[in-house]
């Protein structure tokens, strides 16, 4: 049997199961404890995060009086931490051909049902022009696996595209990558491309559970899988995005698992991930939920965002059309610090939507365009930010992770996120979102700290009269 060891290279000492287990007893155990909770809270507080055990108990607590206290610090510490603004972002799916045999996800190579398409470069560089044109500057790069059609080489190919396409004042300025587990070699050739966020969502962090799921193809390989992101590390993706498939397995043993591997890699390579992802599993072609009994209620979904802010408070969370604006409206305040919008989920679906419905990966429940969701965000009083200069500016891994623990990331954040989103206004905004939008900037440049801010309405100025890509 495995020992716990957090500065392991093996998945299953730094994701031990009989760790999670026993946390998940504790927790139990703890439940009602209100002096333990009550602990827990007050460290929270302190904004230093928790441990995987604490996390459980706050989880399990049935405490009402102790669960309200839980989501205010949640909102408490996103403020801190992160502000009001929210970070855009689009997908965009390069080819839904793949060889592993995942029974969630419409792209398992027995699916006969669904059409596959793989993207030309050509195709591809539509395809940004498209999300430009909408106003998008950082996408997330979305890939089956498949070494005969999908190699890295093509997606290194299409990275290059992606970067050089233009249209009109628009650019792609940060390029996530979502593609399956691969070599330290190939991770280096993805960082030598310029990517931001390597992302790879875990699926799920119990051994059996994940054997299950994935009975064929390479990603069937746990350990392989599991050990992904210490690769992606050594070959220098030190911006890593993490992430479980909620309502494949209990989701207790899921946040469990899934702050062990937020604690690994803080251990091991002395900064957590970059992001943590809360997708929930989706209805999709040959997928029927009524086949997975561990599907999540709301309550308990939003219950999941509010715990993984308070226990890793420096860490951006990402959600998804998946969810619909309901559900996003109720996240956004608890923590999370990314969403995407606008999307689609099928190959070619921004150039060509009629095709949506054929290759989609699962069914968007929040289906507005991008400047409804700009406008919905200003309404609600966050910044909508189309920021990337951290990552330009060579702040990732640890140097930004010291700049956002030290809180000083507001003094670059908050008036890039304003200057982005001024881009955005001039050049793709409706009316009405121009003018609310721009009414936002105004009372938020009020709050920028000087210096900055006299530099910052300097810029707004110049991005007036034409000029664009200031950043501090
Ligand atoms: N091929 C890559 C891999 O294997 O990790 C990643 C690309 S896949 C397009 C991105 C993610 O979509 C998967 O990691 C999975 O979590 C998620 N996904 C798959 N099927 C889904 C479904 N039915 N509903 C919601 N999300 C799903």
């Amino acid at each position: 049997m495995a020992t716990y060891n957090p500065k392991s290279s093996h998945a299953e000492e730094f994701i031990c199961d009989e760790e999670i287990r026993e946390s998940l007893d504790y927790a139990s155990r703890n439940k009602s404890n209100r002096s333990l909770i009550e602990g827990i809270l007050n460290k929270a507080a302190s904004l230093h995060g928790l441990s995987h055990k604490e996390a459980a108990v706050l989880l399990d607590c049935d405490i009402p009086e102790m669960n309200q206290r839980l989501f205010s610090l949640a909102r408490e510490i996103k403020e801190a931490f992160y502000g009001n603004r929210i970070v855009l972002f689009a997908p965009l799916y390069l080819s839904n051909y793949c060889v592993n045999g995942c029974v969630y996800c419409p792209y398992h190579g027995k699916n006969r049902t669904i059409p596959r398409r793989k993207l030309s470069q050509e195709e591809i560089a539509a395809e940004v022009r498209a999300l430009e044109d909408m106003g998008h500057k950082r996408l997330a790069v979305e890939a089956g696996e498949d070494p005969v059609h999908n190699p890295l080489e093509y997606i290194l190919e299409s990275i290059k595209t992606i970067y050089s396409t233009k249209s009109g004042n628009g650019s792609i300025r940060r390029v996530n990558v979502n593609i399956a587990a691969t070599t330290v070699e190939n991770y280096r050739r993805l960082h030598g491309a310029g990517i931001g966020t390597y992302i790879l969502f875990q699926e799920t962090y119990d051994r059996k559970n994940y054997e299950a799921l994935h009975p064929t193809g390479p990603k069937s390989d746990y350990c392989y899988h599991t050990e992904a992101m210490d690769r992606a590390q050594e070959g220098g993706c030190d911006d890593v995005g993490c992430g479980v498939l909620y309502g494949l397995n209990n989701y207790r043993y899921e946040l469990v698992g899934q702050l062990m591997h937020a604690e690994h890699l803080e251990a091991r390579f002395g900064v957590g991930p970059h992001t943590i992802s809360v997708p929930r599993l989706c209805p999709a072609d040959d997928i029927d939920l009524s086949d997975f009994p561990n599907v999540l209620p709301d309550d308990i979904f939003c219950k999941i965002v509010a715990i993984i802010r308070i226990a890793a408070p420096y860490t951006g969370m990402i959600i998804s059309t998946r969810e619909s604006r309901k559900v996003r409206e109720k996240v956004l305040g608890l923590g999370i610090s990314q969403i995407s919008g606008g999307s689609r989920t099928s190959v070619g679906g921004y150039t060509t939507p009629e095709r949506h419905d054929e290759t989609a990966q699962f069914d968007v429940h929040d289906l507005r365009s991008l400047d409804e969701v700009v406008d919905w965000l200003i309404g609600m009083d966050h910044i909508p930010s189309f920021c990337t200069a951290c990552y330009r500016e060579g702040r990732t891994g640890d140097r930004f992770m010291s700049l956002v623990k030290a809180g000083k990331i507001h003094h670059c954040c908050t008036p890039n996120a304003l200057l982005t989103l001024e881009e955005y206004l001039m050049d793709y905004a409706s009316p009405q979102t121009r003018s609310a939008g721009q009414a936002l900037i105004r009372k938020e440049m009020e709050k920028v700290p000087e210096p900055v801010r006299t530099r910052a309405l300097s810029y707004l100025d110049r991005i007036a009269v034409g000029e664009r890509d200031f950043r501090f």
